[in-house]
């Protein structure tokens, strides 16, 4: 039995799963290659349908989302097939969700930073959650549990970014917090309580706890190991 080698430049493509997570599918290209997607300026100012598309080669292309159609040489020779920056300005916007295998380090920086919509990833469940920005990458809360997001409150920001210490101390719901101050508190989970000083309904100690449970790094309340 012979075997096809996938030619790029084929009419036909398959879009399937598996090829659309080969490493030159366009969705991949899309996902990863140097993009920006601008929606508010130049030929893209005040059209809700219109996104301009800078490569990273310095070229621009305007894509219109509504008649499907894009500037790129790639598109004229395949007007019926979905190009990659046709493909890009659906995931930048969150139009799109982004594929569940997709490795979230390998997109490219530029994601989402010039649109008003956020990027959106599927998750296991099928469902989407929302792909939030900071510096300029992209995290899942699953990955990097202390990664800090735009829409974090001030104490939440303080208790993923200040170096705490969580332990387990072996009772039911209770954790031995060692703060950046090198002061040692006690958090009860089940209680709801930390012997810090914060009055506030949940001080960072407790954050850290929760956030530290929820990503597996400590054992659960009950004692039991992680996926025990
Ligand atoms: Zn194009
Ligand atoms: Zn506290």
């Amino acid at each position: 039995m012979a075997t096809t080698e996938s030619r790029s430049d084929a009419s036909s493509i398959d879009e399937s799963e598996l090829e659309e997570a080969g490493p030159n599918s366009r969705t991949v290209r899309a996902l990863t290659e140097v993009m920006t997607v601008l929606d508010s300026i130049g030929r893209a100012r005040n059209a809700d349908d219109l996104f301009l598309v800078n490569s990273g080669s310095g070229s621009e292309y305007l894509v219109d989302t509504r008649i499907g159609s894009c500037e790129c040489k790639w598109k004229q020779y395949n007007p019926s097939e979905e190009c990659k920056h046709q493909k890009r300005v659906a995931f930048a916007t969150g139009e799109r969700p982004i594929p569940q295998w997709v490795d979230d380090a390998a997109l490219d920086d530029q994601f989402g930073l010039h649109v008003d919509d956020e990027p959106r990833k599927a998750v296991a469940d099928g469902g989407v959650m929302q792909v939030r920005f900071d510096d300029g990458s992209v995290t899942s809360p699953a990955e990097e549990p202390l990664a800090v997001n735009s829409g974090d409150e001030p104490r939440t920001k303080r208790a993923k970014q200040e170096d705490i210490d969580v332990s387990f101390l072996a009772k039911p719901g209770r954790y031995e917090v060692h703060s950046a101050s090198d002061s040692w508190y006690k958090v009860d989970v089940l209680e709801e309580t930390c012997s810090c000083p914060d009055v506030a309904e949940r001080c960072k100690h407790r954050r850290r706890v929760e956030i530290e449970i929820e990503a597996d790094r400590v054992p659960r309340p009950d004692g039991k190991l992680p996926n025990a």
